[in-house]
């Protein structure tokens, strides 16, 4: 990635009219470098955000004060990267809050980071639990039709129950109804809002299924065993959540204990707790009906590894292992999806949005203080409240705690170049992430002033640099990886 201050070489012939613009208008006044010098700061983020105010630093122990305010900035305010995850919104900040994601679960799987190594040796499985069906939707089926099925089949709509279709990734018909009257949207829109609470029974239930194998009560678990793992939502075409779960054993001693079971016994006990959680959702009004909630049929939990010294797995379930980084990868990569990628919903995730609005409105009439109501408030995540990753307190390293580890290497670097030093790098990871220095004393105070690039264009040049960013850095660890495979193969 070029430094701080040099903007990648655009192409301006192949940018937007918008970008072009605000390229050309930054040449003629001069200001391309303050420009891109301020758009790098920032990471090339889509929608800074503008901040007014000041912090004032002081050392303890030298009792030096340090102040940063926002009146020293030319225009009276303070840029930050906006921190989102989703890749529609910015593609620079979500490719942090992917590394960052990927690095957390990457230390849960295999240590580092001031997660014990021994957590390798420890067994995993990774699960995925889905939304039940409420009704036929367009899908893939591999290479084959979306769903065959005899052409006098039709529902009492008139509408046929079979699609000869093969439908393209992409099309935005995957995942809506075959026939919108016979689909189930109020259950569909109640079961997403509940679906947080099934995944937190889910935990407890595997935590009762676990003691229960081991003759214990749930209480004496934590003397032989505990339960760690990560957590990630992914938006399915049909606009509903899947959840994908990385879950770890570790023995009574935390992280990298041994476990007193192993990675396959615990898939099994994984799906018995899952297929055994049940949540009831109140009706919505008067004229709605109790459910009984569940997670979808379609259950999944693969060992990616079984965990016991000297017990390897024999060849036909390895070939059902999962590749470590292959998993931390699609963990990543889901955490920074959106409800479809996108500018316009599809029909059906706005049909999805219309239900939530008309089921609050609904329960406010029947009840002001319903829990429905803030249904309204959730209806662009169609329902959805839930974090999009999550992870229980020791599977490994916090995204905060990289974040804290991120500030404060900036802050490093910028001293060594200040001070004409090379970084100090011995030890400088167990540094970076040990826990925030106490000789700070900080107080500080910002308002928010709004977020965005003064224009379209501003924005598009950011997002243009981002992208050209990114390929120096693929081009980069390309070149980087040659280099290595050539010296390995010379030296063989
Ligand atoms: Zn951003
Ligand atoms: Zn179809
Ligand atoms: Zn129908």
């Amino acid at each position: 990635m070029p430094g701080a201050g040099a903007l990648p070489d655009l192409d301006i012939a192949q940018l937007s009219p918008a970008a072009r613009q605000a390229a050309e208008r930054c040449v003629r006044t001069g200001q391309w470098s303050q420009w891109s010098e301020s758009a790098s700061r920032l990471g090339w983020c889509s929608h800074p955000v503008r901040l007014r105010g000041s912090s004032t630093a002081v050392d303890i122990r030298t009792g030096a004060v340090e102040t940063f305010s926002s009146s020293q900035a030319h225009d009276g305010v303070v840029r930050v990267p906006c921190g989102n995850r989703r890749a529609d919104k910015c593609p620079a900040c979500s490719r942090i809050y992917a590394r960052d994601t990927f690095e957390l679960i990457r230390t849960g799987l295999l240590g580092g980071k001031q997660v014990p190594k021994a957590v390798a040796n420890n067994p995993l499985v990774f699960a995925t639990m889905t939304a039940p069906s409420f009704g036929h939707v367009h899908g893939l089926r591999g290479e084959g039709r979306c769903r065959p099925r005899s052409d006098a089949e039709a529902c009492s709509h008139g509408r046929l129950r079979g699609c000869h279709a093969s439908h393209p990734e992409g099309d935005r018909l995957l995942g809506s109804p075959l026939c919108w009257e016979c689909y189930d949207w109020t259950s569909a829109v109640v079961w997403q809002w509940h679906a947080p609470e099934l995944w937190r029974r889910a935990t407890i239930a595997l935590r009762r299924v676990l003691a229960a194998h081991l003759g214990m009560t749930s209480a004496g678990l934590r003397k032989v065993a505990t339960v760690q793992y990560a957590k990630v939502a992914e938006f399915q075409a049909r606009g509903l959540v899947h959840f994908h779960a990385l879950i770890r054993l570790d023995g009574p001693d935390g992280p990298g204990s041994p476990s007193p079971i192993d990675g396959r016994m615990l898939a099994i006990l994984v799906e018995k707790a899952v297929r055994s959680v049940r949540v009831e959702a109140p009706p919505v009004d008067g004229d709605d009906v109790l459910r009984v909630l569940r997670f979808g049929n379609q259950f999944d939990a693969k060992v990616v590894r079984a965990g016991r010294s000297g017990d390897m797995l024999d060849d036909a379930q390895s070939s059902d292992e999962l590749h470590a980084g292959q998993v931390a990868g699609y963990l990543a990569k889901y955490a920074t999806k959106s409800t479809s990628g996108d500018a316009v919903p599809s029909p059906h995730h706005q049909r999805m949005e219309r239900e939530c609005w008309a089921l609050s409105k609904r329960a406010y009439a029947f009840a002001e203080d319903s829990p429905y109501v803030l249904l309204g408030k959730w209806a662009r995540m169609l329902g959805f409240r839930g974090h999009f990753s999550t992870k229980s307190r020791a599977y490994s390293v916090t995204l905060g705690r990289l974040r804290a580890a991120r500030r404060r290497f900036a802050r490093l670097k910028a001293e060594a170049v200040r001070a004409g030093e090379p970084l100090d790098v011995a030890d400088l990871e167990a540094y970076l992430l040990s826990d925030e220095e106490t000789t700070l004393v900080v107080a500080s105070s910002w308002e928010f002033v709004g977020s965005g690039w003064g224009s379209q264009g501003d924005k598009e040049l950011a997002e243009a640099a981002a992208a050209r960013a990114r390929e120096y850095a693929q081009l980069r660890s390309e070149r980087h990886r040659e280099q290595r495979f050539k010296k390995g193969t010379g030296d063989g």
